[in-house]
């Protein structure tokens, strides 16, 4: 069993609190990814719990087993860096087998589990090689490769893909997936690239400034967000944010952004009336915003078309900037008046001053 628990989990270095107050529940066999902005602690928690660094405050656990104390190498993980970290005079066999005759198993067992890796990720013709006679991708392979034949409690990845090119790494997420399937190894992924950790999770963690602020499968936390930092951070283009005042109206609620009203769906409308005069933040994400016929009034000031999809940059009411993303059939031109409507079944409404969603 190698679930990973952290309980409050602190690292803090001279003036910097990196990770603060962490708490997290990795499920064997599961694979998280700690995603967030660049500083947010993911890269701090991860050797915390390698044992690169020796946690402030807080505890945590591989399996049943508090391994604070326990060095890097008693903890049985391996871990994959971005930079592949291969020994460039050795061969890929012989950097695949190293670790193994570190630890002085036996010769039969490391043959074994060389070529089974090998096998498994398609790199049986390059073992004579040396790394600097490997591509990106192939060099990342055989990083795995050292990482799979120690057959580790748990796996950690610090953006192991962010050096390929965005194809290889779209090829390598898939076969990162593949891996996963066929290993079922407890992973904990770090990304500051959220399709990556969209597409990759099973379990997401969001950070920033050193904090968790949710938890939750991909699909879920994308469509049920926690506050406005995380509606913002999954998503691209991002989320928008329209902030008004709630005003109750005849038969409704409508939050009032002078110059047009947006009437609150039903469904939304206990959630949001306690904050009648106050301001709120309708949240809509840019495929939720559609060219219609009827709605309101917009205008086009950029066209942007991506291939599957068209982002558009409009402005609507007294001058707010709202992006639409539309199929890339919809013929639109800078500088047309368009009519646009929302999805009203995927609308968010947030405290603008907490950050915190009122659904
Ligand atoms: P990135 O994506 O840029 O790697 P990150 O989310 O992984 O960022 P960390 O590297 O964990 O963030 O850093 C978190 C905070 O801790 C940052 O403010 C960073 O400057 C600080 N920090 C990290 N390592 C050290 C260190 N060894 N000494 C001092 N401060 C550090």
């Amino acid at each position: 069993m190698a679930e990973v628990t952290l309980d409050e989990l602190v690292k803090e270095f001279e003036d910097v609190v990196a990770v603060d107050h962490v708490s997290l529940d990795i499920p064997d066999e599961s694979f998280t990814v700690l995603v967030g902005p660049s500083g947010c602690g993911k890269t701090t928690t991860l050797r915390l719990v390698a044992g690169l660094e020796r946690a402030t405050d807080g505890t945590i656990s591989i399996g049943d087993e508090i391994v604070n104390d326990r060095r890097a190498y008693e903890r049985n993980i391996a871990m994959v860096f971005q930079n592949y970290a291969l020994y460039p005079h050795k061969s890929v066999e012989e950097n695949m087998r190293f670790g193994l005759e570190q630890q002085g198993t036996d010769d039969d067992v490391i043959e074994e589990r060389v070529a089974d890796a090998a096998e498994l990720l398609q790199i049986e013709e390059l073992l004579d090689r040396r790394p600097s006679e490997l591509s990106g991708g192939q060099q990342q392979r055989v990083a795995l490769g050292r990482a799979i034949v120690r057959d580790p409690d748990v796996f950690l990845m610090d953006e192991p893909l962010s050096n390929l090119d965005a194809k290889l790494r779209v090829q390598m997420r898939a076969e990162l997936n593949k891996l996963h399937e066929e290993l079922d190894t407890t992973t904990v992924y770090v990304t500051h690239d959220q399709i990556e950790a969209m597409t990759l999770a099973d379990q997401i963690a969001v950070m920033d400034a050193g904090e968790i602020q949710q938890v939750g499968e991909p699909t879920f936390v994308y469509a049920n967000p926690r506050n406005m930092f995380v509606a913002d951070f999954l998503g691209s283009p991002s989320m928008n944010f329209l902030e008004g005042t709630l005003r109750q109206r005849e038969g409704g609620l409508v939050v009032d952004y002078g110059g047009f009203e947006h009437e609150v769906p039903e469904a939304h409308r206990s959630n949001v009336e306690r904050r009648i005069g106050e301001r709120v933040a309708l949240g809509v994400r840019p495929e939720n915003v559609s060219v219609a016929q009827r709605g309101y009034p917009a205008t086009v000031e950029v066209v942007e078309p991506q291939g599957e999809k068209t982002v558009l940059e409009l402005t609507v009411g007294d001058g707010r900037s709202l992006n639409a993303s539309v199929e890339p059939d919809e013929v639109v031109t800078v500088g047309e008046e368009i009519r646009i409507e929302f999805d009203r079944s995927k609308l968010h409404y947030f405290d603008p001053e907490t950050g915190e969603s009122l659904t």
